[in-house]
């Protein structure tokens, strides 16, 4: 959408503009995408997954989320070490409307009204920069005496330091980081305290009118959280050496691992919408974590959908034990999902295997898992990779299994009408290394093709002959239940 450009803030309220606090404007435009999602068709579930196209989590996680943005509420989205949490906020930024009106030259992109419209200065107030620029001086600010055809007005695009600011929670990010501070060298130069020149933004400065998205909060000293808590409770921001005040109107979205909950102060933690995301139950999700990985990928080496299973398998298997040893945290994660597959497809490569064989798939997974144990001390290291080698021992091969049943008993359903009797006969001519002819040879193939989706450089037949060589390392071909 581009906006309208005007010459000043006369002729800006004068076109009809009404000016939405950062809150309103990224709720206004989550309701408008929705609503677009809606008249084409799609449910209320599917609207809401496509708000955050690139983060798969459950359902009931986006609908709190949604809900409490809706609601004008800033956000703590806390859980397990890889769910999405950071996805998601990332991709709030990307939903966020970043074209706005702002006074040409302010410091921290104040919007026109804030200066000249004495209802919305009460709500948002402007800095002390454009309170000097604008009103009189010697005299307190009242926007009510500033003259409108005075106050230029650009059209800007918020984006990092103008509507944007990342903080990455540690133990070095001070106060002074988040509210900014006056140079004093420059201020002697310029002579005017209020200047751009003197004042350096911190992170909640340049977050005004947009975003603040904190990662890691609970890992923010005490006296950084503080000043964030003070912003977020009045809205505004005193920098460091200086007795001013500016707006600090943002919408905070932070994160926290569990283990870090309890080192976020408590009125802090009052004043964020605690969602919790979790990993994701539905298998059928976390197989679709992988298809974000499919296009770039499998196009020189065919992976077969059964180990694709089974490598979701395994991380699921892994978060069911609920191992809570701190340095293995980062096993059960969405990205050691995908790192499952890249491992595997790397050990294809370097077998120079066109189709990603047993040993590689075996080899990758071990990889993605041991590569996301945390390092803290060798003897710890080695404990640790002990824990996740025993777990795989029990655990591959049963994936695998499980890869392989998911597979064989949609087929059986679909493909055999159930049918114990054709399974039998069809499993057999396979052992035997042919696939029949017509019948339900073609209806296999016809599944296979429709299951691996294949579209790389790997014929037909080789897709064929890897699919049906796992098949027949596998004894039961059953499906009971
Ligand atoms: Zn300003």
């Amino acid at each position: 959408m581009d906006l309208i450009r005007y010459g000043n803030a006369l002729e800006l309220k004068g076109s009809g503009y009404v000016p939405l606090t950062a809150r309103e404007a990224l709720a206004q435009e989550m309701v408008r995408r929705m609503g677009g999602f809606r008249s084409e068709g799609l449910s209320r579930e599917g609207s809401m997954a496509l708000l955050f196209p690139r983060t798969i989590v459950d359902a009931e996680v986006l609908e709190c989320l949604v809900a409490a943005l809706l609601g004008g509420s800033h956000i703590l989205l806390f859980g397990p070490s890889g769910t999405g949490k950071t996805s998601l906020a990332k991709e709030l930024w990307n939903l966020f409307p970043k074209e706005v009106y702002a006074v040409s030259g302010c410091p921290v992109q104040d919007d026109p009204m804030s200066v000249m419209d004495p209802a919305y200065w009460k709500r948002v107030k402007c800095c002390p920069s454009c309170e000097a620029r604008f009103g009189i001086p010697g005299k307190d600010f009242d926007p009510a005496e500033v003259d409108p055809r005075k106050v230029p007005v650009s059209v800007i695009t918020l984006r990092e330091g103008y509507g944007l600011a990342r903080v990455q929670g540690s133990s070095e990010v001070f106060p002074d980081n988040l509210t900014g501070v006056y140079n004093l060298h420059r201020l002697e130069e310029v002579g005017d305290p209020t200047s751009p020149l003197v004042l350096e933004p911190g992170k909640l400065l340049q977050s005004n009118r947009g975003l603040l998205l904190v990662d890691e909060v609970g890992k923010l000293p005490l006296g950084t959280q503080n000043v964030l808590l003070q912003a977020l409770q009045e809205g505004i921001v005193s920098p460091a050496k200086s007795r001013e005040t500016f707006p600090a109107g943002f919408v905070a979205v932070t994160t926290s691992n569990l283990r870090d909950l309890d080192a976020i102060n408590e009125p802090l933690n009052d004043r964020l919408s605690n969602i919790y995301v979790d990993y994701i139950k539905d298998h059928m999700k976390n197989r679709s974590i992988l298809e974000v990985s499919r296009e770039r990928e499998y196009h020189e080496v065919f992976f077969p959908e059964i180990y694709l299973n089974a490598a979701v398998f395994v991380v699921e298997s892994w978060r069911d034990l609920s191992v809570d040893i701190p340095e293995l945290s980062e096993v059960g994660s969405n990205r050691t999902i995908l790192d499952t597959v890249s491992r595997s497809v790397a050990y294809a490569k370097i077998d120079s295997e066109r189709t990603v064989s047993l040993e590689s798939f075996k080899k990758g997974i071990r990889d993605a898992l041991y590569g996301r144990i945390r390092a803290r001390g060798g003897d710890s290291f080695l404990r640790n990779e002990e824990i996740v080698r025993e777990f795989l021992s029990g655990n591959l091969e049963l994936s695998i299994e499980r890869g392989f049943r998911l597979y064989w008993c949609t087929f059986f359903k679909r493909g055999l009408g159930s049918s114990l009797q054709r399974a039998e006969k069809l499993a057999r001519s396979l052992a035997q290394g042919t696939v029949p002819k017509g019948g339900d040879g073609d209806l296999l193939l016809d599944f296979i093709r429709k299951m691996e989706r294949w579209r790389g450089s790997v014929s037909d037949e080789e897709v064929f002959s890897s699919v049906v060589g796992i098949m027949n390392t596998m004894k039961d071909f059953g499906c009971k239940e």
